[in-house]
């Protein structure tokens, strides 16, 4: 562990002080303003400065083991991968909060990615979900698990025929990339990619267990459990890998978040680097771990699934929390200089 003067504490408390969006406190409750308290806290092996507003609650975590300088403020990060459920708008309605972010993203020469692992929508369909919500996007301005998983796919030896066990969306999606791909069992066969798949029948877990029982790679695009609904929630891609390795004793090869494929690839797509970064979302264990896992700042977002509690218990800490995308707006432009 590090050894950390007082002057370092108060430095780091000055910089966060004088973007006016936080609050620092210490183990030893070392007041630096009336408003402004800092902490240190070492979490497993990890060294943080916990800072939090007081008037707002709100509570930043600022990752010692890394030189503060490599991280840009968020006034001055031009790329911004966002989460959409839970983050920018939740089921049918988007944030209030959302438009005049995304506008802000833009004023600072910024652009932004949707990130989503759900893999049985095309991005066309992403698309025209957003214009009615009234924002427009492009498919530019989308990364799905499945353009992960293709980008994946390219960067090793080809498979002579892949399985695709998953919508037709995810399909075609795969056959436009030029990966050959089925949906009927063959010997050809060597390698089953799994998505979440909202057309599932029974046929293709069997199809399934014939091929991982016959050995053939293993890939899924990403591990949610469960993807949320208006009744509820109904099994993902996650819950049916489960399903398999209960019958078979094999667990896939995962792409989407918490993997680092997405925001990897997004950077190479936008020549970003990880300290222009920022991975924004509301799940700590799958948005905010694919951020870390990528080396780049996070901002974990309260208007979504993830709560201050859940924060408490987890393992993975994100650089940032906010109530919603409208306290980040504030963050950035209060430390665009
Ligand atoms: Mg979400």
């Amino acid at each position: 562990m590090p050894q950390i003067s007082d002057e370092y504490y108060y430095n780091i408390a000055k910089e966060f002080i004088s973007n006016k969006n936080s609050v620092i406190v210490t183990e030893n409750a070392k007041t630096l303003d009336t408003e402004y308290i800092v902490i240190n806290s070492q979490i497993g092996t990890q060294l943080y400065v916990l800072t939090i507003h007081v008037p707002y609650g709100r509570a930043l975590w600022q990752d010692l083991a890394h030189d503060p300088k490599y991280y840009l403020k968020l006034g001055k990060k031009r790329l911004f991968l966002l989460d959409m459920d839970g983050t920018i708008y939740l089921d049918h309605d988007l944030f209030p909060e959302t438009p005049g972010f995304l506008q802000a993203v833009k004023e600072q020469g910024g652009r932004y990615l949707f990130l989503t692992n759900n893999s049985s929508r095309s991005v066309n369909a992403y698309v025209e979900r957003l214009a009615g919500m009234g924002i427009a996007a492009t498919a530019e301005d989308f990364m799905t698990s499945v353009n992960a998983l293709i980008a994946a796919l390219k960067q090793r030896p080809p498979f002579r025929l892949c399985y695709a066990f998953g919508t037709k969306s995810f399909r075609d999606q795969l056959t436009e990339a030029g990966i050959p791909v089925t949906d009927k069992l063959s010997d050809e066969i060597d390698c089953l990619l799994v998505g979440f798949d909202t057309e599932l029948a029974f046929q293709k877990l069997e199809d399934a267990c014939i091929l991982l029982n016959r050995g053939v790679e293993y890939i899924a695009t990403n591990p949610d459990w469960v993807c949320p609904t208006w009744y509820g929630s109904v099994p993902d891609c996650g819950s049916v890998c489960e399903m398999l390795w209960r019958a078979t004793g094999r667990r896939p090869e995962v792409i989407g978040k918490p993997q680092p494929a997405m925001v990897q690839l997004a950077m190479a797509a936008t020549g970003c680097t990880e300290e222009e970064t920022v991975v924004v979302g509301d799940r700590l264990y799958t948005d905010i771990a694919c951020g870390v896992n990528a080396g780049v700042d996070t901002a974990f977002v309260l208007s979504g699934e993830g709560t201050l509690e859940d924060l408490e218990k987890s393992e993975v800490k994100p650089a940032y929390v906010f109530k919603h995308v409208g306290e980040l707006q504030e963050a950035m432009e209060a430390s665009r200089n």
